[in-house]
């Protein structure tokens, strides 16, 4: 039986990688979502080696619009299967620290790393309670953990992740029928990881689709990409 994902994200990075993998499986129907598709030159390459069916829409997380838009494309692919993985990939970060952070940055990064996964899972909730799977994954970082002792860096972005944390929480505890996980990936060499981290793309995304694929026992968890369950 198919299996259907929906990542946000996908024109670089992590969402990318996850593209790359998934569509090398032929039980698996992927909607890549990007915010430039003209643009996203290597991910529509993907469309050529793709064993499974790959499909690429137009969604900019912080474009209401875009977002309600995405909806009505993807339910006319998906149909009755409905959306087995809502993948809540795309982030951005900023350089700040707790007494520098500039509102208008902590504004946008709120938007997009926490407003956009709260909005889209909302809009997107009949097609995942469709499915069989019925999965939500808000890719998070171990810098929106309290426990986890990462120093006074990336302030807005630790604060914007420790906020999707608890939205994860609230998301899990409100809809017991799905599956909803915080996920941290690791730190991985992409452009917002740089290039001195410790994994390769596509050693975190193979880890991180088997962490997700058997998640079903892990709602309303923090974990990483190897599957560690991480504090709050
Ligand atoms: P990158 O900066 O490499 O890629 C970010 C992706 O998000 C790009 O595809 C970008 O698209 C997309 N994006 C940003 N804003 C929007 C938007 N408004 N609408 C649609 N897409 C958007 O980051 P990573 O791939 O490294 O990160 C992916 C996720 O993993 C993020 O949530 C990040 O916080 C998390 N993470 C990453 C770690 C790492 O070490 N890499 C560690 C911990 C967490 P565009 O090309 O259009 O800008």
């Amino acid at each position: 039986m198919s299996v259907t994902w929906l990542v946000t994200g996908c024109s670089r990075g992590l969402g990318f990688e996850l593209v790359k993998q998934l569509a090398s499986e032929s039980s698996n129907i992927v909607i890549a979502t990007c915010r430039n598709p003209d643009r996203a030159t290597a991910l529509q390459d993907l469309r050529y080696g793709a064993i499974g069916m790959l499909h690429i829409v137009q969604l900019d997380v912080t474009d209401e619009e875009s977002i309600y838009a995405s909806v009505q494309i993807v339910e006319d692919i998906v149909k009755e299967k409905g959306i087995d993985y809502l993948y809540n990939n795309a982030g951005i970060d900023n350089e700040d620290n707790a007494f520098n952070i500039k509102s208008e940055d902590l504004l946008r990064i709120l938007r997009t790393n926490v407003v956009a996964p709260a909005l889209i899972s909302q809009v997107y909730l009949p097609l995942v309670e469709r499915s069989a799977r019925k999965v939500i994954v808000n890719v998070s970082s171990s810098f929106g953990s309290i426990g986890v002792d990462k120093g006074p860096y990336l302030a807005a972005y630790s604060i914007s992740k420790a906020a999707l944390n608890m939205l994860t929480y609230k998301q899990a505890v409100a809809k017991p029928n799905i599956t909803v996980i915080a996920l941290d990936p690791g730190w991985t060499k992409t452009d917002m990881g740089g290039p001195s981290a410790a994994l390769e793309p596509h050693e975190s995304v193979a880890q991180q689709i088997q962490v997700v694929t058997s998640a079903a026992k892990d709602s309303g968890r923090f974990l990483n990409y190897s599957g560690r369950i991480l504090p709050w």
